[in-house]
């Protein structure tokens, strides 16, 4: 049996400290056998079930008062198809853990976001996603999954078995069962290139398509009170060329010291007196460099993120992308805003899965953040929802957002194609908390 804690005072808190919850129950199983144990005794003891995974998401998407089901403990790489190049693993296992057992596979993700710390099955639940005109989020590179119902069964589903739980059931929030394995489509392991450059806002927003399509992921971070923005280029190194990593010096000090430490201390001065935010952002951004290095795709695509922070973000039409920019600058100069945190601005490939923000349309993603304990961030959260949301936005669903099921379900094509796979997979409610009521309906 896994371990179980019936301690009601064990709580549970996210990774930016604004979600917490006491459940009655935490379990920790270790294999699918022990998921099936605890959802049974979940189901018999009147618990509704929540899985957590590595608590990276801002939303409400993990909390519960009944059974927490940790899956840290389900970490193991469970087989390699070399011949299709893809893995399955263990939904527990962190993105750090399976980026660094698919290159000993001498095999990657074609595409992440911008930190590894998530849980492979909580990273796709809430669709998580990096950047890339021809790529799309990570539950795209899923081809396989298997999860316990909430009748306790085990299943099976790919394009092939079940494939309207299989569309449905990558980007569910939690709310259709418990995910046990998951099978990743990769690629060869490859090396990227990275170029980082400074750049006039003005001129990125006027050459955007051209960025986004001639690189094969492209984004940019803009300084609010600032013309300035920062470019993200990475593409695959041509082979035969010669990689050119960054002197661990250069790369400690860029990474750790200006990215972390000091962009930290900047952010907490500017929450003690946020008049001065404005001047420390134009400060900052002078000692932005460009720099060009290459480097194992896993590591170029992520970065530590030290510096805690809550966040919202909204996929747009990728036709949009630069009125959502502007209405985002209207709102923090027309509110008065002081915004340490730049904006990022990504891009993905439209995909068919029904509750990813970018399905059935090419999007752009526009992420606005706040710095941790900053009084005001939803003010400014919602004053961009306000912009965003008619202009056919779609919040992040780990991500801090006011919506709810009502005018959501507006927003998504195959929202009716995910509720009819949610009635069969779990008619009783035992997967819902109340954010899951919120966003997806009771
Ligand atoms: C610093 C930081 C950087 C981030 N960067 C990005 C980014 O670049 N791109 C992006 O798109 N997002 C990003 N995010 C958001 C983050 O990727 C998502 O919120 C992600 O879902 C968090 O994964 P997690 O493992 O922490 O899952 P949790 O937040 O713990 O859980 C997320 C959801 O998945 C469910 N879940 C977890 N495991 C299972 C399972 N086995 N079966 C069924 N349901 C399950 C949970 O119940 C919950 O509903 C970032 C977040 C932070 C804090």
């Amino acid at each position: 049996m896994g371990a179980r804690a019936g301690n009601a005072t064990t709580s549970w808190r996210n990774w930016a400290g604004n979600q917490i919850c006491t459940p009655a129950v935490v379990e920790r199983p270790r294999d699918t056998e022990e998921v099936v144990a605890a959802l049974k005794r979940a189901v018999a003891a009147g618990q509704h079930l929540r899985v957590q995974g590595a608590g990276h998401s801002f939303t409400a998407a993990v909390p519960t008062d009944g059974c927490l089901v940790d899956l840290r403990a389900m970490n193991r790489l469970l087989e390699v198809d070399h011949r299709h190049r893809r893995a399955t693993v263990q939904a527990g296992m962190s993105l750090r853990e399976l980026n660094r057992q698919l290159w000993l596979a001498g095999l990657a993700m074609s595409n992440l976001g911008d930190i590894d710390a998530q849980t492979v099955a909580g990273a796709i639940s809430t669709g998580t996603h990096g950047t890339g005109e021809n790529f799309g989020g990570l539950a795209t590179q899923v081809v396989g999954l298997e999860m316990v119902t909430a009748e306790g069964a085990v299943v099976r589903c790919s394009a092939q078995e079940r494939p309207e739980l299989f569309a449905a059931a990558r980007i569910a929030l939690g709310a259709l069962g418990v995910i046990t394995s998951v099978t990743v489509q990769c690629e060869t392991a490859f090396v990227l290139r990275a170029r980082e450059a400074v750049m006039p806002l003005g001129d990125v927003v006027a050459d955007l398509d051209g960025l986004a399509s001639r690189n094969e992921h492209f984004e940019f971070y803009w300084f609010p009170h600032t013309e300035t923005a920062l470019v993200k280029q990475n593409n695959r190194l041509p082979p035969g060329e010669a990689p050119a990593p960054l002197k661990p010096a250069r790369a400690f000090f860029d990474d750790e010291v200006l990215a972390n430490a000091a962009f930290g201390a900047v952010c907490e001065i500017g929450r003690r007196a946020p008049p001065l935010v404005p001047a420390l952002s134009r400060r900052v951004t002078r000692l932005l460099g460009s720099r060009t290095y290459t480097g194992p795709s896993y590591r170029v695509f992520t970065s530590r993120r030290r510096v805690r922070f809550v966040e919202m973000e909204y996929s747009v039409p990728r036709a949009a992308t630069g009125d959502a920019l502007r209405a985002i600058r209207t709102v923090i100069e027309r509110e008065g805003l002081r915004v340490s945190f730049p904006v990022e601005v990504r891009v993905a490939k439209g995909d068919d899965i029904p509750l990813s923000t970018a399905s059935g349309r090419d999007s752009a993603y526009l992420a606005v953040h706040m710095y941790r304990g900053t009084p005001g961030y939803e003010r400014y959260f919602r004053a961009v929802e306000r912009e965003l949301a008619p202009m056919e936005g779609r919040p992040h669903w780990g991500k801090l957002h006011y919506r709810s099921a009502a005018d959501l379900a507006g927003a998504y094509r195959r929202w009716d194609e995910f509720q009819a796979v949610r009635r069969t997979m779990d008619p009783a409610g035992v997967f819902l908390n109340d954010y899951v009521r919120r966003v997806l309906g009771g």
